[in-house]
């Protein structure tokens, strides 16, 4: 397997699960390179993914750096997707095109003191309850928005979430469907700054299911690397 032919066969794989959804969506394909440096990073960008994601500040910036040339030549689009801690916002926000872990209204807030420019975030939801998971549950999200939606410099697009590890597929099927529930629920409340159109779920293990249920951004990462050294 080449990184060319794991990117085929994941397209490939996505143009099928939206083929069998009843959501006609578009869908962003994610590259996570966490795992990877930023030579085979490069390779999957080449093979035609537009959309790159790294889940520390360290990581991402690093990332940034090696692909500068890249990101002016073909239109990266820059995901940051893991937590981020408050005293970090100021180092990387500006680069960022979306953020997918906003998990707290004062996190929120130092976005929107440091930005720039709008950050279009999505808000990580906890549906399953699980304690030691990050982000809002259905009811703090929607709690919050009222404070959420007076930020001008974060525009929350939709909303995140992880299913568990040990999640069976039909599980999984089931948190992202809760979550698809929980967006159109906001999006139709119309908050300014919170169009939450967009669902970000969905990894190696899941992303078909998560596409047949609504997701909008799928979050790739080992499936591009299989067979690679
Ligand atoms: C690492 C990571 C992914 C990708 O996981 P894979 O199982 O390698 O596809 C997706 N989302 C987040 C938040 C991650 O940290």
């Amino acid at each position: 397997m080449s990184i060319a032919e794991n990117v085929k066969n994941i397209l490939s794989n996505v143009d099928a699960a939206r083929a069998a959804s009843s959501y006609s969506n578009q869908v962003s394909v994610i590259a996570v390179t966490k795992y990877v440096g930023a030579d085979l990073a490069r390779e999957v960008l080449e093979a035609g993914i537009s959309h790159i994601a790294e889940n520390r500040t360290e990581l991402f910036l690093e990332k940034y750096d090696a692909l500068k040339d890249l990101t002016l030549s073909s239109n990266l689009t820059w995901h940051l997707i893991g937590s981020l801690q408050r005293r970090k916002v100021k180092d990387v926000i500006n680069l960022v095109d979306y953020f997918h872990a906003l998990d707290s209204v004062k996190l929120a807030q130092e976005i929107n003191k440091r930005a720039e420019h709008v950050i279009k975030c999505f808000l990580e939801i906890n549906i399953s309850g699980e304690m030691s998971k990050h982000g809002f549950t259905t009811d703090e999200a929607l709690e919050n928005l009222t404070e959420l939606s007076n930020l001008e410099n974060v525009q929350i697009v939709g909303l995140m979430t992880m299913a568990p590890f040990e999640a069976t597929d039909e599980e999984c099927a089931e948190i992202f469907r809760k979550l698809k529930v929980l967006q159109m629920k906001i999006s139709a409340l119309n908050f300014p700054n919170v169009p939450c159109t967009e669902l970000s779920m969905g990894m190696s293990r899941d992303y078909q299911v998560a596409i047949h249920e609504g997701a909008t951004f799928v979050r790739i990462g080992h499936e591009f690397f299989r067979g690679i050294e």
